[in-house]
């Protein structure tokens, strides 16, 4: 996370309508033409997404702003994505968050000091076993920085498998951070051995293992997890289907195991996408994601009962704070040349954090 703090934007912006805001933030948009660039990730509430030059997951945005040429770009997300899109744009371009609060509690759970500790462990107990650490995208980028150093890759929820494959083909073992549950979703459909994957936690000595156990093992999992994928439970799908029989269940792999496991189907937010706007007019889906993505979804496809898995209002709150108002608040800086929230990561992160991005892309 960014140690920068959010500014208080004020009454002005706070207790504007939002048909004022939608309107000057339109004029501005019409204002900055291809100076600028606005990018909004699916899980985005309504009244930013209309604003989106290009949406997507975190890895899709990521390539839109590496092959964008846009001055200015705005990344409505989370911090780590804005970071990415800064590793991967020219030293000309700005990439700035409209709410430095945006951050990502999962990525937050694995910092480098700790997983610099855990490494160190690790070794010890392993002796010289090539360990490759593999982090998921969602992460700061001091911890892609540490895996591009130490010769891994990043990976996204929808390469996850193919990226545990080339590491495990690379190395003995596989250090996996901060998602437990994509690593562990990801293994399974790998058919490695339950006994073979081992949870590191992180308030533990060895995370909780013996160096027996960390020996044996091929992959070891960071005790990380994403509280908006972790509310879908078992239950949510056995009450959808005793309600539903047509119904069909799909999943992102964030959510555990046991519901990975009985869904009909799972994948990264783009895959969800895909599969519902692909079947036929009149199918029946329960959506195990972002709740904003699931409505978008029911909204585009008013032929198909489309449904959240959970009863519940399942809601990325540190995406939720990209509202209109901080959007509006950044391009009137920008329009008198304030650079608010910019997002830098330094040369030297940069270049190692890069290394484990064109990693994964080669894959
Ligand atoms: S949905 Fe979960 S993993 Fe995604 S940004 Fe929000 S907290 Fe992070």
């Amino acid at each position: 996370m960014s140690v920068l703090q959010q500014a208080d934007i004020g009454a002005k912006y706070l207790e504007a309508s939002e048909e004022d805001l939608f309107a000057r933030i339109a004029a501005r948009k019409e204002e900055f033409g291809e100076d600028l660039l606005i990018l909004c990730h699916h899980y985005q509430q309504e009244a930013v997404f209309r604003f989106a030059d290009c949406t997507g997951d975190s890895l899709k945005l990521a390539r839109n702003a590496a092959e964008s040429t846009a001055r200015y770009i705005v990344f409505c997300g989370v911090h780590f994505m804005a970071e990415s899109a800064d590793i991967l744009t020219s030293d000309q371009q700005q990439v700035l968050l409209p709410d430095l609060r945006a951050g990502c509690p999962m990525a937050d759970m694995a910092s480098v000091e700790e997983v610099e500790g855990a490494w160190a462990e690790l070794a010890e107990a392993t002796g010289n076993a090539q360990v490759v650490p593999v982090t998921y995208v969602n992460s700061s980028a001091r911890i892609k920085a540490f895996v591009g150093e130490k010769g891994g890759s990043v990976c996204t929820s929808s390469n996850a498998e193919r990226v545990l494959t080339w590491a495990l083909a690379a190395g003995e073992k596989v250090f996996f951070f901060p998602d437990e549950h994509l690593g562990r979703n990801s293994a399974h459909a790998l058919g490695i051995a339950e006994d073979q994957v081992v949870l590191w936690q992180r308030d533990q000595p060895l995370g909780g293992n013996t160096a027996e156990q960390l020996q044996r093992a091929k992959v070891i999992l960071w005790d990380g997890y994403c509280t908006v994928h972790l509310q879908f439970q078992a239950e949510h799908v056995q009450q959808w289907r005793a309600k539903d029989p047509e119904i069909r269940i799909i999943v992102h792999p964030e959510c555990s195991r046991e519901v990975v496991g009985i869904a009909d189907d799972y994948g990264s937010t783009e895959a969800i996408i895909k599969a519902v706007t692909a079947s036929p007019p009149g199918s029946h889906w329960a959506v195990g994601t972002e709740i904003n993505l699931v409505n978008r979804l029911r909204l585009q496809h008013p032929d198909k009962e489309i449904h959240s898995l959970s009863p519940f209002q399942c809601l990325c709150s540190t995406m939720y704070r990209i509202k209109p108002a901080y959007l509006l608040w950044i391009l009137d800086n920008l329009a008198v040349g304030k650079m608010d929230n910019q997002i830098t990561v330094d040369a030297g992160t940069a270049e190692l954090a890069k290394r484990s991005l064109d990693r994964m892309l080669e894959i």
